[in-house]
């Protein structure tokens, strides 16, 4: 097995793998709020609700966003 077939067939299944989990898994946690839907401001350290997820504390994952543009794109909407 030469290595550059390895790495390809590694590249292939990676690229499965999280094809298959935004499938299964579509939203994942939002980075700013790290989950929590809530964020807590600089200067009076109050708690804001977060403004990137809209306080749901979700985010649709990337790979997720680009299989739904593609769909749309397939169907020429
Ligand atoms: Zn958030």
């Amino acid at each position: 097995m030469t290595p550059e077939l390895l790495a390809t067939l590694t590249l292939f299944t990676a690229s499965g793998v999280y094809a298959l989990a935004c499938w299964l898994y579509p939203f994942g946690k939002c980075r700013t709020c790290k989950g929590t839907g809530t964020r807590q401001t600089l200067i009076r350290k109050k708690f804001k609700p977060c403004r990137s997820c809209s306080a749901s504390g979700l985010k649709l994952r990337y790979g997720r966003r680009l299989f739904n543009y593609g769909r749309k794109v397939v169907k020429g909407q």
